[in-house]
């Protein structure tokens, strides 16, 4: 069949995410992907290569097609693609389980999987909420999050996304209202006697300590706030975070869906930090971008808590919990990680994306270009025209998917020097012609 009967046939029938099926925005069909390119149709019967920036939504860390990830699903698959989790379990399990709690922060110890991030989210909320109740702590059923934040598109993570952003208004009286502080001051790098930054952790201290009997516990994203924006901010702020937790009784739940195996150059970006979280989710590049899999790992003091307190159990078991291709192939993309020189990579990628992009900065219409770890961003002056910019950074070899103000883009590891430059001169050649 021809690319444009597909194509009209999955605007008949396909929502695609944020899409409207009144107007749905053009789609391009893949015809196949490896190592970092993808293979588009061209619409005339040939294909098309582009190096994908974004990994796939920040998932495909050692690029499509790599020989060790399929090679694992493979073997998964002659031995069984998937068991209930409920009565029974197995290896790739129990071998992942074991290497998420050695290379995690040292107090997390416990994990329980589920099928993707924003469910990993609502677990999340769920163990800090039987927490309060274990201790006797009634009454503390909310969480306490920043502006810019995004968790997720269930409901309970929708309720810690940024109201704005997350379309609050639209959901008002069904999502669970939460208690909001202001967005940390922007810059990974702002020092910590910043007039901004010290307001910032006032700011916090006071909503901390006017509803801490209402609030359960903090959520964030560590370090670079994701689909919120692709803000970075100041290990500082996550430390006045973990203080105000300690001293109020809350958990610190991270979300390092996004931030997690070595994005913002640390392999969690609470490292950059010091410091530990009481609950953590991952997922996204967890399993190489294979298959959806995520996880929430807690200490092991929230894990007695609950499992001593009323009802005993964690209420909750997802139908394709632990799925075990998704376990094997996580399994085989962290040991492919942590064989190679990751952080070395990360910090050469970011190199690359700096010189790259650093020249953007001086274009008109173009407001800040930021860079950290393997994420470069380049944020406009206004609304970006996406379908325009997608189609001008492709037609110079490189897949983008802009949102908001924003073009950034996040490759995967296995991106060679080459390939960064090809990225930012696409990027940089387009915000030109494109403008917003
Ligand atoms: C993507 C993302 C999620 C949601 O994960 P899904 O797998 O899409 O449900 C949650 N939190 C953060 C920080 C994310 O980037």
């Amino acid at each position: 069949m021809s690319v444009g009967g597909w194509l009209e046939r999955d605007a008949q029938l396909l929502w695609h995410p944020y899409s409207s099926l009144a107007e749905p925005s053009p789609v391009r069909l893949v015809r196949g992907a490896s190592g970092v390119r993808l293979s588009l149709d061209d619409g005339s019967g040939g294909t098309v290569e582009a190096i994908d920036a974004m990994a796939s939504w920040w998932c495909m860390i050692h690029g499509y097609r790599h020989p060790v990830l399929d090679a694992a699903l493979k073997d998964q698959v002659d031995d069984f693609s998937h068991v209930m989790f409920g009565g029974l379990t197995h290896e790739p399990a129990i071998r992942l389980a074991e290497r998420l709690v050695e290379i995690t922060p040292a107090p997390l110890e416990h994990v329980f999987f589920c099928d993707s991030g924003s469910v990993s989210v609502e677990v999340a909320i769920k163990i800090a909420l039987q927490y309060q109740v274990a201790r006797g702590r009634v009454g503390r059923t909310k969480m306490l999050t920043v502006r810019g934040g995004y968790h997720g598109d269930t409901f309970a993570p929708m309720s810690v996304c940024d109201p704005v952003n997350g379309m609050h208004s639209l959901f008002t009286g069904a999502l669970q209202e939460q208690v909001f502080g202001p967005q940390p001051p922007a810059g990974f790098d702002r020092p910590d006697d910043d007039p901004e930054f010290l307001a910032w952790a006032a700011a916090m201290a006071a909503v901390a300590e006017q509803q801490s009997d209402q609030i359960a516990a903090i959520v964030v994203e560590p370090i670079l706030q994701g689909a919120g924006g692709m803000y970075p901010y100041s290990p500082a702020c996550l430390r006045v975070l973990r203080e105000l937790a300690d001293q109020h009784g809350f958990l610190l739940i991270l979300d390092e869906i996004a931030t997690g195996f070595g994005r913002t150059g640390t392999l969690w970006a609470s490292e950059h930090a010091g410091i530990d979280p009481d609950i953590l989710c991952i997922g996204k590049a967890l399993t190489g971008g294979y298959l959806s899999l995520a996880a929430m790992l807690c200490t092991a003091e929230v894990a007695q808590a609950v499992s001593n307190g009323p009802g005993g159990a964690l209420m909750h078991g997802p139908t394709f919990m632990a799925n075990p291709l998704a376990c094997s192939v996580a399994l085989a993309s962290i040991d492919l990680l942590l064989a190679g020189d990751w952080a070395v990579r990360v910090a050469e990628l970011s190199a690359g994306l700096s010189a790259g992009l650093a020249p953007v900065a001086e274009l008109p219409g173009v407001k800040d270009v930021r860079v950290l770890g393997a994420v470069g961003v380049v944020q406009l002056g206004g609304p970006v025209d996406m379908v325009r910019m997608t189609d001008a950074v492709l037609r110079r070899g490189v897949w983008v998917r802009p949102f908001r103000d924003l073009v950034y883009t996040m490759p995967p590891y296995v991106c060679t020097d080459d390939d960064i430059a090809t990225i930012t001169t696409a990027i940089a050649e387009a915000v030109r012609e494109v403008g917003c």
